[in-house]
């Protein structure tokens, strides 16, 4: 059994880390909107946010996202991302399980 190198990436509410694949993505495009990104190959500079609302709760109360996407995150998007991220989460889960056990 040889280990494999699963890329890490800090959640920015909770500071764990995480696999990349178990984190969602909200990246602030060039055109300086803030969105979730499910494919993770948007342009732009990245934050990662585990998979779960109440990360996402988190990062709002402390203005996570603000610091890690090095602009002010207004309430109004925050609120349009919350919306965003319950909608993809059981997407996110439902693709997860899907995945399931590729490259074993
Ligand atoms: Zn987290």
């Amino acid at each position: 059994m040889r280990p494999r190198k699963v890329p890490l990436r800090k959640c920015v509410a909770c500071q764990e880390m995480m696999p990349k694949k178990e984190l969602i993505r909200v990246v602030r495009t060039p055109a300086e909107e803030v969105q979730i990104d499910l494919t993770g190959k948007k342009a732009g500079r990245g934050a990662y946010l585990c998979g779960k609302v109440s990360c996402f709760k988190l990062a709002k109360k402390s203005k996570a996202l603000d610091r890690a996407l090095k602009q002010p995150v207004g309430d109004q998007i925050y609120d349009q991302l919350e919306r965003d991220f319950i909608a993809v989460e059981d997407q996110f889960i439902a693709g997860k399980e899907l995945i399931g056990d590729e490259a074993e």
